[in-house]
Formats: C-alpha cells, sequence, structure tokens
C-alpha cells in the first residue's frame, strides 16, 4: 500500500486489531514518517442463485430473509428465530463451497427450516415457493404435515406440562380439599 501523502511504497505497522471480520492496521511512512489506516477484509466468495429460467443471480440474503419474513408474519416465533433461520442457510449455503446453487434448492432448505419452526409459515411458504394452483395440492402438503406430527414422537427439548410427579401434587392437594369441605361432626 502506496502512503497517501508522499506515495512512497513502504510502511511499518505500528498498530494492528481485529475488528469484525477484518484487520485494521496503522501505518508508519517509512519516508514521510505520516501515520494512515489499512483494513484488510476476506473477500466473500461469490455465489449465484441459478433460477428457473437458467438465469443467474448473486445470491441475497435480504431476499430470501424477506421471504422467510413473510411467511413467518404473526407467527408466535421467539424473537430472532428468523434471522437465525437466514443464517443458518446461508453459513450451510457458503459451506457448501459450491459456486452455483439452483433456487429450488435454496426454496427446500427454506421449507425445511420453517417446517421445524412453524407449520403454519411452512404452508405460507410453500403455497408461494410451490406455487399452488389448487387446493388439491395445499392438502397433499398439509396432510404429509399431519401425519408426520402424528408419527414423531416428541423432541427431548419439550417437556411435558405437567410431570406425573406435578400430577399426583394436584391429586393429593385436591384430596386435601376434599377433606376439608367435609361438615364437621358437633360433638353431642
Ligand atoms: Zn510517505
Amino acid at each position: 500500500m502506496d502512503c497517501p501523502y508522499c506515495g512512497y511504497h513502504d510502511s511499518k505497522v505500528i498498530d494492528s486489531r481485529n475488528i469484525n471480520e477484518g484487520i485494521r492496521r496503522r501505518r508508519q511512512c517509512l519516508k514521510c514518517d505520516s501515520r494512515f489506516t489499512t483494513y484488510e477484509r476476506l473477500q466473500p466468495v461469490g455465489l449465484f442463485v441459478i433460477k428457473k429460467d437458467e438465469r443467474r443471480e448473486e445470491f441475497s440474503r435480504d431476499k430470501m430473509l424477506t421471504g422467510i419474513r413473510k411467511a413467518c408474519e404473526k407467527r408466535p416465533l421467539p424473537s430472532g428465530t428468523v434471522d437465525q433461520a437466514a443464517d443458518d442457510i446461508e453459513a450451510e449455503l457458503f459451506h457448501s463451497g459450491k459456486t452455483e446453487i439452483p433456487s429450488t434448492v435454496i426454496g427446500d432448505m427454506v421449507m425445511e427450516k420453517l417446517k421445524s419452526l412453524d407449520h403454519i409459515a411452512y404452508i405460507r411458504f410453500a403455497s408461494v415457493y410451490r406455487d399452488f394452483t389448487d387446493i388439491t395440492t395445499l392438502k397433499e402438503v398439509v396432510d404429509t404435515l399431519v401425519s408426520a406430527e402424528s408419527t414423531a414422537s416428541p423432541s427431548p427439548g419439550q417437556l411435558p406440562l405437567l410431570s406425573p410427579e406435578n400430577l399426583e401434587g394436584l391429586a393429593r392437594r385436591g384430596r386435601v380439599k376434599d377433606r376439608a369441605k367435609q361438615p364437621i361432626k358437633s360433638r353431642g
């Protein structure tokens, strides 16, 4: 990097620190002693999406995020869930090492993600992405979801609302209450 003041080709690094995903270097010109700053950043690998009509378009996280957001609108998802989903898919895409990915593959990845997050969002996304033209296709998707839900065992992270111990405790308390309600026999 040439000195911006005198154009000399060499400088020394006097300070260097990591900033978000890059390195900031404070330099001093070896000729005129002027100080200047350079930033070193990793050049993101270009990722292109192959559209259905064969056109190539640079992958846009924002565009994907907009699609996911729309599908998840007004759904009871914890804040940050949608962004996390987009992050996960983006990371997966870049880690695949491919430079071109069909839009259908990305669509399927979003579908898979939404399926695990929220079924209504999943159906909304599918209706746009799969371009449902009739109610039969929609019904097929819903039926698949329903049958998957009935056969799936509850995920390990999900605890029953009331554990057997809790239920037992409630029952006990109920009995105690019943006893208290019994009329007290008058001594006589
Ligand atoms: Zn200089």
